[in-house]
């Protein structure tokens, strides 16, 4: 049997390197100040999905949510062995928090058709919410599993996973379609292949092709660029009222970068007693327990 796979990725702010203009006065993330990467738990998720199609056989169509710029990881993707990539682009897509993210991306899940899985990583490491998973599957009525370290029998039309919990491993068995959420322990993700990028180096979205001109379309068939889809909010057929800033309930107020300095930092002494003092100040700082 082979699977239908969604992967849902999301092209993030290299946190390590937060500059001082990552917020727009608005409270919004400037995204175009900010180096980009690919989310590191979005690689275990298609990583899953990979393995999949290795075992199984499965067609892998990732999802992402973004700038136009966000091709950047869909063209990785491409690198990595998924069959199709969409970018969901649109200005009324931006600022969006995490209600009005898994609203539109749970239609443009719609608009592919048919899935068995959706796979997204646990969570993003900018907005660090692990929401847009859990909330994805609401809106398209379908079973989920979130924190997934090892994908154990897919077969008849079921999956069995294992879930690291605060308390302990779970073992879940449930009816596809589903969604999961992978995370950094579940595997290594491969490099990108080769002759994967050699074929696809050159892919484009068409918000992108002001920036290569009309003749970069119009080379011979050997090296006409892989075309990336690209969908906007009429597409996906969204209500604006539910997407970017004016669909978001929650809007970011500030993001500031914590640096610790050595005054803020005391030594414990390495024993019985200072580990209790440690856990009883972190209990009375409400930190733990
Ligand atoms: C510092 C900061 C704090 C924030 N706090 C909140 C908050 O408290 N509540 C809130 O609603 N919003 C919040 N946001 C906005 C939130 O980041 C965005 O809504 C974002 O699009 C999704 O949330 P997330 O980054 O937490 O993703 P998560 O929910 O952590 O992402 C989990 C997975 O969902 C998938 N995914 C997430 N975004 C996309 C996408 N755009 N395209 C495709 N797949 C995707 C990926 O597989 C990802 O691994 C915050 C943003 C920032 C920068």
């Amino acid at each position: 049997m082979s699977y239908n796979i969604i992967v849902l990725v999301k092209q993030v702010p290299d946190t390590k390197n937060i500059t001082v203009d990552a917020m727009k006065p608005d409270g919004t993330v400037n995204r175009s100040a900010l180096p980009t990467i690919f989310n590191p738990e979005d690689l275990n998720a298609l990583e899953e999905a990979l393995k999949i199609k290795d075992k199984y056989g499965a067609k892998i169509t990732v999802l992402t949510m973004g700038p136009p710029n966000a091709t950047d990881v869909l063209r990785q993707s491409l690198f990595l062995g998924a069959d199709d990539v969409i970018l969901l682009s649109d200005r009324k897509f931006a600022a969006a928090d995490t209600l009005a993210t898994s609203y539109a991306l749970s239609l443009a899940i719609k608009k592919i058709g048919d899935f068995d899985l959706i796979i997204g990583g646990r969570q993003a490491i900018d907005g660090d919410t692990a929401q847009v998973g859990p909330q994805t599957a609401e809106k398209l009525n379908i079973n989920q599993a979130t924190c997934v370290d090892k994908i154990v029998k897919l077969s008849d039309g079921s999956i069995t996973v294992n879930r690291t919990t605060d308390y302990g491993l779970e073992t879940i068995k449930a009816k596809l379609p589903i969604l999961l959420t992978i995370t950094a322990d579940a595997n290594i993700p491969r490099p990108p292949s080769v002759k994967k990028t050699l074929t696809y180096k050159n892919a484009i979205s068409l918000i992108e092709k002001h920036n290569y001109g009309d003749e970069y379309l119009k080379s011979d068939n050997n090296n006409k660029p892989f075309i990336i889809t690209n969908w906007d909010h009429k597409d996906i057929k969204a209500q604006t009222e539910r997407c970017g800033l004016s669909g978001s309930p929650t809007q970011v107020k500030k993001i500031e970068n914590i640096v610790l300095e050595a005054g803020e930092s005391k030594e414990i002494e390495n024993s019985d007693d200072g580990l209790r003092s440690l856990i009883v100040e972190l209990m009375s700082e409400h930190i733990i327990g």
